[in-house]
């Protein structure tokens, strides 16, 4: 557990499979769930002779990466060879880029809602950005499976685009890089780069540790953490190494810098190597891959730039006059901020509109293990119950039971189902008749009202409601009683 005695430092290396048709180096498809070894060619198997080129879909996307987190982006970027042998790369080096990658710099900015939600109560920075050292193209290797005594390997994936975002060790906390890992996912997905799911495997991160007493400035020796396979694997992977760390320093026993794995079953981390030095990968740049200019990707790239969660944060609350917290909710999935804005586009009440979203909408989206584009109601349909409601031909209970009907009914208007419910609102003769037994019947909270105690209607409309049978609009109903009381 953290210990106030402690810093700790915590640095990522985020792994993103980009949403391209091709891969990297050949033209091969990038699709998922093929027979294996279907999607390749000889040059992602690595067959000698055969040669790369470039996916310029790929590198435009990375620029995209890069513009939308403040990332430089060098004039002429180049490609490396980074050499090592395993069996799920038959050349014997990945491309990859070493010292002029397509973008330098740049930050992650932490969003409140990224946080775990028992931990949005304490933000300890609120508005903290992690600063990025670089982010690079590179490809993916192939999927090896390991069997009982004999191991397959699947090259449907050796070669698609993999862009690697590198962090800064300036995550303080488990919490900040879970924080971190949904704000940048929740980037890359608004930008469209890449669906960034870790439970596919689409974001891939490797976890840099350390800790240090209080006052040291060095950082401590750093322990590298594989194996990390979704975002509450990482905060608890991260808890316990913390843990691990600071009792071996307690101790008396060094940290010796090593890669670790996290065993998500057991809970706890495992050693898997030593790092006796720094890899000598003995990069050298790819004599079969030209440099690439990137002025004239990076304007193309600048022409469209979408819209970030944070600015659509900031033009929500101005465009529909809804809270912060409201439009951090709605902004915090593109799909849903798309969903609502063409609900809040078609009603008189957007605001409103925002409110049965977040309160209604989601719960029911929850309880029937929905997500937002699967929702049966369509927007227009919300803003059409909603505009019943303001329009006092409902009440809100019974806007309630439209919705929930609604769902299971999608085709249907709420207009028609208030008519099919007998929520037509009741004539108002009936309902001033009602009023005035009320009334009549009550003569002390009457009294009340009278002497200025608004709240005392609140009684007296109750009643109302009672007796038409949920048909009259409270809201009616208060301004009747009132004016029925005070002349
Ligand atoms: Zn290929
Ligand atoms: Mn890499």
């Amino acid at each position: 557990m953290a210990s106030p005695d402690y810093l700790v430092s915590i640095g990522l290396e985020v792994h993103v499979q980009l949403k391209t048709e091709s891969k990297m180096f050949c033209g091969c498809a990038v699709r998922y769930g093929e027979p294996p070894n279907t999607l390749t060619c000889p040059t992602c198997l690595g067959l000698p002779g055969a040669l790369p080129k470039l996916n310029a879909g790929a590198i435009e996307r990375t620029i995209l990466t890069g513009q939308l987190l403040g990332c430089e982006t060098p004039e002429i970027v180049k490609w490396d060879r980074k050499n090592y042998f395993y069996p799920d790369m038959p050349k014997n080096y990945q491309i990859s880029q070493f010292d002029l990658p397509l973008c330098l710099g740049g930050a992650v900015p932490l969003y409140e809602l990224a946080y775990p939600k028992d931990a949005q109560k304490d933000i300890a920075r609120p508005g903290k950005a992690i600063a990025l050292t670089r982010i690079h193209l590179e490809e993916d290797v192939a999927k090896s499976t390991h069997h009982a005594t004999f191991t397959t390997i699947d090259f449907n994936r050796a070669g698609t685009p993999l862009m690697e975002i590198v962090s800064e060790p300036e995550l303080e906390s488990p919490e900040e890089t879970v924080a971190y890992l949904n704000s940048l996912r929740q980037i890359l997905v608004y930008s469209g780069v890449s669906d960034a799911d870790m439970e596919k495997g689409q974001m891939r991160c490797d976890v840099n540790i350390s800790v240090r007493p209080k006052g040291q400035s060095e950082l401590g020796t750093k322990i590298e953490l594989k194996n990390l396979n979704s975002v509450s694997a990482v905060r608890r992977a991260i808890h316990y190494e913390i843990g691990r760390q600071i009792g071996e320093v307690e101790a008396g026993r060094p940290i010796r810098q090593a890669t670790w794995r996290w065993n998500d079953e057991v809970g706890q981390t495992e050693l898997m190597r030593l790092k006796e030095d720094a890899h000598d990968y003995r990069y050298f740049p790819d004599p079969d891959l030209l440099t690439v200019r990137t002025t004239g990707i990076l304007a193309r790239v600048r022409e469209h730039l979408p819209e970030l969660p944070h600015e659509k944060v900031a033009r929500f609350e101005t465009a529909y006059q809804i809270t912060h917290y409201d439009a951090s909710v709605l902004a915090s999935d593109r799909a849903l901020a798309d969903w609502y804005e063409s609900a809040a586009a078609g009603s008189s009440a957007p605001k409103k509109v925002a409110n049965w979203v977040i309160n209604n909408l989601l719960a029911e989206l929850n309880g029937r293990d929905l997500t937002i584009d699967l929702c049966p109601v369509t927007p227009a349909a919300l803003a059409e119950l909603v505009d019943l409601v303001e329009s006092g031909k409902v009440a809100n209970n019974q806007a309630k039971e439209i919705f929930a009907h609604l769902f299971d009914h999608p085709g249907e208007s709420p207009a028609e189902i208030a008519k099919a419910k007998g929520f037509e609102p009741a004539d108002s003769g009936e309902i001033e008749a009602i009023v005035d037994e009320v009334i009549a019947a009550n003569p002390g909270p009457v009294g009340e009202v009278r002497d200025g105690n608004d709240k005392a209607a609140n009684f007296l409309v109750g009643q109302v409601m009672k007796q038409s049978k949920g048909k009259a609009n409270p809201k009616q109903v208060t301004e009747m009683v009132l004016a029925r009381i005070r002349g």
